[in-house]
């Protein structure tokens, strides 16, 4: 039988378990596939220095991607009007998330242009057309 450490993602395991393991924003599921998985993490909704932010109920689970997505969303909330205080859960992903996904789809259309295989591009603008 495996020996895990006890640090084995043990610090997000339980709000992952909590969140049924996927990611609050753009719903990547992490017992689908191993790589899933691996690239869960888990995401602040609170600003540092708030004193709500280390409390699990508002930490969810978030992919890798969507955790970095807008990197700045703490440091520009003030700019956007945003708010935390008094906030659940819930209000507090539905604010984040129109900039989580704007980014999302600026990657998604460079991944288009750039990555994907040319021949291929057709096919996929017309699944989503
Ligand atoms: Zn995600």
């Amino acid at each position: 039988m495996a020996k895990y450490s006890d640090a084995l993602r043990g610090y997000a395991f339980s709000v992952h378990k909590r969140d049924g393991f996927k990611c609050c924003f753009c719903g990547l599921d992490g017992t689908t596939s191993f790589d899933s998985w691996l690239s869960l993490s888990w995401d602040h909704l609170l600003p540092k220095g708030h004193p709500e932010r280390d409390n699990p109920e508002f930490i969810v689970t978030a992919c890798n991607f969507c955790n970095t997505a807008d990197n700045r969303y703490f440091d520009l909330a003030l700019k956007r009007g945003l708010k935390f205080d008094n906030m659940t859960k819930d209000e507090l992903v539905a604010q984040r998330l129109p900039y989580v996904l704007k980014t999302r789809r600026s990657y998604r259309d460079f991944w288009l242009e750039n990555v994907v295989n040319q021949d291929k591009i057709q096919n996929i603008r017309l699944d989503h057309a």
